[in-house]
């Protein structure tokens, strides 16, 4: 290899929101992600909201949970 071109590569800390923590290789010395393979319902086969912002909360109390339900006639347009 080239001297001086190459960034190095590294062993990486990979720490997930869910607390997860595993270690791979990259040239940075740590990531921050919001889901991993122990969280993501892919994988847990659970169904869960993946709600960083509290935006399903906030359409909840904007529309409200019947909101679907009112209407009667077709769809607004
Ligand atoms: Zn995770």
């Amino acid at each position: 290899m080239k001297a001086k071109v190459h960034p190095r590569y590294q062993t990486c800390t990979v720490h997930c929101a869910c607390g997860n923590t595993f270690e791979t290789r990259s040239v940075l010395a740590k990531i921050n992600v919001d889901i991993c393979s122990a969280c993501h319902p892919f994988f847990t086969g659970k169904q869960k909201f993946v709600d960083t912002a509290g935006r399903v909360e906030r359409f909840s109390k904007k529309f409200g949970g019947t909101y679907s339900f009112q209407k009667s006639g077709g769809v607004k347009k």
